[in-house]
Formats: structure tokens, sequence, C-alpha cells
């Protein structure tokens, strides 16, 4: 038996479906990351697991504990159980370290000390820990906010987007520190994200929501390869439709640029990305306009192209 698990959970809001039968186990202290668009039902799921919103069915299980929702338990939620989110609220008018320190009140003066330092030191908030949230950067109001989460070292930590308003640099350098803070914990780890990028950073293992429900499951190798649906696909890079062909497709990076050859196009817009230049490719035949990256920079706006692609590639998607 799994160590959390999340079984045929079906939400209803009035009549809209947000969930359908999701189905998840985890073992203790595995990491898993869902990935979907918005509106997939990712923050409901988690709310759900949390234990601070009501499903229409389904159950939720921690080891042999049944976890109850709001509408069979005084005050929702579990200190085992911890969700954070984007908007998760720091207390203003206290210090760094009295914010941690905020959800040990009732423990022991010592440990609650022994706690607190260790956390500082984990986050790397020392150095930070008299000041006041507002005199922090973004990415460590988030550590602080994740801080005060693991405060009562909870077996479970719910992150529900939480570092969708810190910039790229920021949030790659959090994701790693935490990742390795949290193997270190032993605790179970289930990331919600829109963004398959950051997901892979924290884990590979993952599970994709559309419209509520789990359309593919697996490792970044197999789902980028081997898509079940255009909307898998396309949550790695774009995808082009081969002309004449049914479902069948390529992706810029499969592409080859050539001088001679079969598909002709011609270059009508290049970008200049940071690893390669992002071009536009009118093709000859049947006008279709592909996105094709072209690693060393050659060709320009107007230059003729061949394509050139390995069928094995070739992605067919029926939906
Ligand atoms: P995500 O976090 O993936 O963006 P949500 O779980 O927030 O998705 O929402 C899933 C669906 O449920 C959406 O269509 C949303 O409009 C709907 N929904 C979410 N919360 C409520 C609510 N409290 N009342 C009614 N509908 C809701
Ligand atoms: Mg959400």
């Amino acid at each position: 038996m799994s160590y959390f698990s999340l079984r045929q959970i079906t939400k209803t809001y009035d009549s809209q479906t947000a969930l359908q039968e999701f189905t998840l186990e985890l073992e203790k202290g595995e990491m898993i990351a869902i990935v979907g668009e918005s509106g997939s039902g990712k923050s409901t799921l988690l709310r759900i697991a949390a234990g601070l919103t009501a499903q229409t069915s389904g159950e939720v299980w921690l080891g042999d504990q049944k976890i109850l929702n709001p509408s069979q338990k005084l005050v929702p939620g579990y200190d085992e159980i911890k969700l954070i989110h984007q908007d998760y609220q720091l207390f203003p008018a206290v210090t760094v370290e009295e914010n941690i320190a905020r959800p040990l009140l009732q423990f022991d003066v010592n440990y609650r000390e022994q706690r607190i330092q260790r956390l500082l030191d984990q986050l790397g908030l020392n150095a930070y820990k008299e000041r006041l949230p507002r005199q922090l950067s973004g990415g460590q109001q988030q550590k602080v906010a994740i801080a005060q989460a693991l405060a009562v070292e909870p077996e479970v930590l719910l992150l529900d987007e939480p570092f969708s308003h810190l910039d790229a640099i920021q949030k790659r350098k959090l994701i790693l520190e935490l990742k390795e803070l949290l193997q270190e914990m032993g605790t179970t780890v289930i990331f919600v994200t829109h963004d398959l990028d950051d997901a892979l950073r924290l884990t590979d293992s993952v599970v994709i929501l559309q419209k509520g429900k789990v359309v593919q499951k697996g490792n970044s190798k197999d789902l980028c390869e081997h898509p079940k649906s255009r909307y898998v696909a396309r949550l790695f890079s774009s995808i082009n439709l081969i002309p004449d062909r049914f479902n069948s497709y390529i992706r810029p990076s499969d592409i080859r640029l050539r001088t001679k050859g079969e598909i002709l196009g011609h270059v009508i817009d290049s970008r200049f990305l940071v690893h390669y230049n992002s071009l536009l490719v009118r093709l000859k035949n049947g006008g279709e306009i592909w996105e094709v990256d072209d690693p060393v920079r050659k060709y320009k706006i107007g230059d003729r192209v061949y394509l050139h692609f390995d069928e094995e590639k070739v992605l067919v998607l029926k939906s």
C-alpha cells in the first residue's frame, strides 16, 4: 500500500466538473509533478489533498489515516500536510525569524529554537532573520513561506505554482535548493504547475492533467518522445503539421536545414534566442508556416531552405 494516496477523486462545482476520478499513489519521500494548463483542476486537487476543500467523491489517505474534508472536520487541514501557493501570506509586521516561529508557538521553547535555527540554516536565511518580509526579495519571501510551512515537519508538502511570480533565475535556484532540502528531509511532495520546464527541474516523474483528467504519466523522455496527444506534445515545444499526411507532426528542434532536398521553403522571420535562432519558414507546397530551430544561426529572412527530418522523429497524434 502506498503512503499518500488520492483515490478516484471527483469534484464538481455546480454543474462543472473540475476533477474526474483522479487517482495518484505516492511512496514516502516521493516527489511528483502535476502539469496542466490553467483551469485543468490543479489547485482544486491540492486543496482536496490537504483536506481544505470537500471532494464530491473519492478518498484521500495518509498512511492508515483517512483525510477528512472541511464538512467532516471542525478545523480544516492537517499539520502533516502543508499547502503552499503563490500568494502565501507572511505576517507583514514581524521578522523572518518570528514568521517561522509562528506555527511553533505551542512547542517546547528548546525544540522551537533548535527548529528555527535549523530552518534558517537549511534555507540560507540566517543573514535575513531580523528583517521584515517587505525588506526581502520575492525569492527570499517565498523561502520564508516554505520555512514556515516546513516548521512543523509536515509529511507531505503540496506546492501550488509557488514560484510563478519569481524571475527565471531566482526560480531555478530556489527549485534546486528546495529539491535538495526536501530530499534530505524525506518529504513527500506534489508540485503542480502549468510550466513543464519548472516541473522537470524538481522531478522527472510527471502526471499530465487536462480538464480534470489524467491524460498521461511518465518521465520526461517518455512524454517528450511518445506524447499521446497534441496537448502533451505541446508542453515540450510547438509542433509543425506535415502537409499531406494525417495527424503527423514534427518538432522545430527535429528539423535540419539544408541547401538541397525535398521540402522547400522561405525564411520569413528569424528571432535570435539564447540557444538558437527560431525561424518561421513558409513551405512552398501548401503555404504552411513552420517553426524551425537554426542552431548555427546561418539563415536570414528571405533565404531559400530545404527542410529535412528523420521519419522516427515524426509524432503521430490523433487528438
Ligand atoms: P487550475 O489550478 O489548474 O488553474 P482550478 O482547480 O483552479 O484549476 O480550477 C479548475 C476548474 O474549476 C476551473 O474551471 C475553475 O473555474 C473551476 N473552479 C475552481 N474553483 C471554483 C469554485 N470555488 N467555484 C466554482 N468553480 C471553481
Ligand atoms: Mg491553480
